[in-house]
């Protein structure tokens, strides 16, 4: 897919006032500092389309970007920033299943991880709920240039590993990224170009 166009549409802290369109999106999702931004603004050829976070934790609004005029990129908080109270925790986590569970042109998610790190609790545990509720996800493990490539397939295999070990019978789909080298960009945007093309067909 070739980014035609890519512009901010709408920043809210409610599902409710999300856009009406029935336009097809994919929501962007991970830690604080994953990469997330980054990964936005390469994406989409953008020097800063997506904010790179100043201060982490700040920014809890889903972002709306409306790219080529036909699907929407959804810019979901960084969850997972230390020092938010556990009330904070609390009306972010209520935030976040509310839009996975009433957003219905959300058509796929993808969860960005680390690659320099092991699988972290609170991923494991945020791909579990999108497992038990059947909404479709994959992993981006962000960073890639980061490792040398022994290094991150070792990572990847161990991520399969203890995903399979806990509830997972399959090791979802994945991807590898790099904002700085663009590794991934293809890959992501011809994976969202397909399912987009089968869904005009059905
Ligand atoms: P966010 O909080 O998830 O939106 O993360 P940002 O996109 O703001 O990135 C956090 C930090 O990681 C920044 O210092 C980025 O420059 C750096 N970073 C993000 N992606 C990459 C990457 O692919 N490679 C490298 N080397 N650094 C990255």
């Amino acid at each position: 897919m070739k980014i035609k166009s890519a512009t901010f549409v709408v920043s809210n802290s409610e599902v409710a006032k999300c856009p009406k369109t029935k336009l097809p999106e994919y929501a962007f999702i991970g830690r604080s500092n994953v990469g997330k931004s980054s990964l936005i603004n390469m994406l989409t050829n953008r020097k800063s389309l997506a904010k790179t976070s100043g201060r982490p934790g700040k920014t809890q609004l889903i972002n709306h970007f409306l790219i080529n005029e036909n699907w929407h990129l959804v810019d979901l908080p960084g969850y997972g920033y230390a020092k938010v109270s556990k009330k904070d925790k609390k009306t972010f986590q209520r935030f976040i299943t509310n839009y996975f569970e009433k957003r219905e042109q959300m058509i796929s998610a993808f969860v960005l991880v680390d690659c320099r790190h092991e699988p972290q609790k609170i991923d494991l545990e945020f791909m579990e709920y999108l497992g038990e509720r059947e909404i479709p996800f994959s992993i981006i493990f962000t960073k890639a240039d980061k490792l040398r490539p022994q290094a991150l397939e070792r990572n990847i295999e161990n991520y399969k590993k203890i995903m399979l070990d806990g509830i997972w019978w399959d090791f979802p789909n994945y991807f590898v990224s790099s904002s700085s080298s663009g590794e991934g960009q293809e890959e992501i945007l011809s994976y969202i170009d397909d399912i987009n093309s089968n869904l005009k067909l059905s």
